[in-house]
Formats: structure tokens, C-alpha cells, sequence
């Protein structure tokens, strides 16, 4: 397997636990029961609790109120400014795929048929938060680890959740984003798209932040964290993501 597709693996949640047989056809086998009825925490969390809805509403809400300060100090006047928010646990929730797997390894065929079927509802707080950011005459540029091969897919998700955007980069064969960032700020990202800076960046993974990886959590009080709560935002995911290899202390 190469590289990029080992890090769609992880970033998606690889990380199995009791392998069962699942199916989305929805059939329940007696096996599933028994899997369903030990729903992991992480995801029991993510899926059902007041918490989360409540925690992404925060973060959304601090970032609006932050953007509108930014835009009313001038800070961006005289240039085309906007925001890149990651899609999956950012914008799009995709519990249910990890629910109807019930526990099985991550399949990347059935992810794509989940992917296809376009029913990942918001992550709350985001619709309202990409609406925003147009008004106030910025543009949202949506950067995915998602394969170009769902670009269709997952264009036709965002729109029937309302959530506007100026372009979707999805993962062609590296999964770095710093590349696809770097072609919306020089106006490379897609043909009549002027090119715009990025002030503000949105994800679950640390990855999704410019420079910053793993090895942040090693850091203590590192100044790379200032970032966060101005410029970056970052949200909940106990599920999946580049954290799960952390050496466990
Ligand atoms: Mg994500």
C-alpha cells in the first residue's frame, strides 16, 4: 500500500476492534446486535451526546465571533481573504458509516459507497459558520483527504446540507494538504477562482494545520498552540485520526 492510501486508512479509522461481518443493507445479524450493543464510547460520544453537539456550536460560534472582529479591524481590507475547513468530522459527520460498520475493519470500498450515497448530515454549527463566512465576503475553500474519486459525491453532500462553498480539493495521490492550500493562496485551485488567503483553517486532525503534526503533543506549552481559537479550530474526534499511533503514556 502506498503512503497516501496508508494515511487515508488511518486517518479514517483503520483501527479495528472486534471484527464482525458487516454489511450496509441494513440487516441486523445476531452477531451485529451483539456488536451494537457494546458501541464503543468514542463513538456512543460523538453520535449521542449533548456534549459534542454542544462543543462543535462552541467552537463554530467562537470562530464567527472572532472573524467578524478580524473583518471589522480591516484586517483583510484590500485583499481576497477566506477560510479552508476540512470535510470529514469538520463539516460532514460520518458516524453513522462507522455505526453500520459496527466494529468491522475500515473497508475503503465501502467508505466510497457511503461517500456515494451523500447522506453525512453537518457537524452543527458548520453551515451556519460557511454561510457567515460569505457574507462577510470570504470564501471557503473545502480541503479533504477524501479521494477525487467521491469529488462528485461529495459536492452533491454539501449542497443538499447547504454549506457553500468556492472549491473542494480532494486527495490525488498525497495526502499533504500544505500543497492543494498553497494552490488556493496562489490562485491555482480551480479555473476562475481568484486566489485568496487563508485566515482561518478548521479540522479533527492535527494535520489539518499548517506544520503541525503529532509530535505537538509532546511539546507541552509550545507556542505552536497559539493558533488555536484565532486562526485554527479544532475539533473533537476520539473515533479516528493520526492521535490513534501516539506511543500511550
Ligand atoms: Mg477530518
Amino acid at each position: 500500500m502506498n503512503r497516501a492510501g496508508a494515511a487515508v486508512l488511518l486517518l479514517l479509522g483503520v483501527c479495528s476492534r472486534v471484527p464482525v461481518a458487516a454489511s450496509l443493507d441494513g440487516g441486523i445479524s445476531e452477531l451485529q446486535a451483539e456488536e451494537w450493543a457494546s458501541m464503543p464510547n468514542d463513538l456512543h460520544w460523538m453520535r449521542n451526546a449533548a456534549e459534542y453537539q454542544a462543543m462543535t456550536r462552541q467552537l463554530y460560534a467562537s470562530a464567527t465571533k472572532v472573524l467578524e472582529e478580524r473583518v471589522a479591524s480591516g484586517e483583510f481590507e484590500g485583499k481576497q481573504w477566506g477560510v479552508a475547513l476540512d470535510a470529514d468530522e469538520t463539516v460532514l459527520d460520518n458516524s453513522l458509516e462507522a455505526k453500520e460498520r459496527r466494529g468491522a475493519d475500515f473497508d475503503m470500498d465501502l467508505w466510497h459507497d457511503w461517500c456515494r450515497r451523500e447522506e453525512a448530515p453537518a457537524v452543527p454549527g458548520s453551515v451556519a459558520f460557511t454561510r457567515r463566512v460569505k457574507e462577510l465576503g470570504g470564501k471557503v475553500a473545502i480541503v479533504s483527504n477524501r479521494s477525487v474519486v467521491v469529488q462528485e459525491s461529495t459536492e452533491a453532500n454539501l449542497i443538499k446540507l447547504g454549506v457553500p462553498f468556492d472549491v473542494v480539493l480532494l486527495m490525488e495521490d498525497d495526502d499533504e494538504k500544505e500543497p492543494r492550500w498553497e494552490r488556493v493562496e496562489s490562485g491555482n485551485a480551480k479555473a476562475g477562482l481568484e486566489a485568496f488567503e487563508i485566515v482561518m483553517f478548521f479540522g479533527d486532525n492535527i494535520t489539518d494545520f499548517p506544520g503541525l503534526t503529532q509530535d505537538l503533543a509532546k511539546e507541552g506549552e509550545s507556542s505552536a498552540f497559539s493558533d488555536f481559537g484565532y486562526k485554527y479550530f479544532v475539533f473533537p474526534n476520539p473515533v479516528y485520526g493520526s492521535w490513534a499511533t501516539n506511543a500511550k503514556f
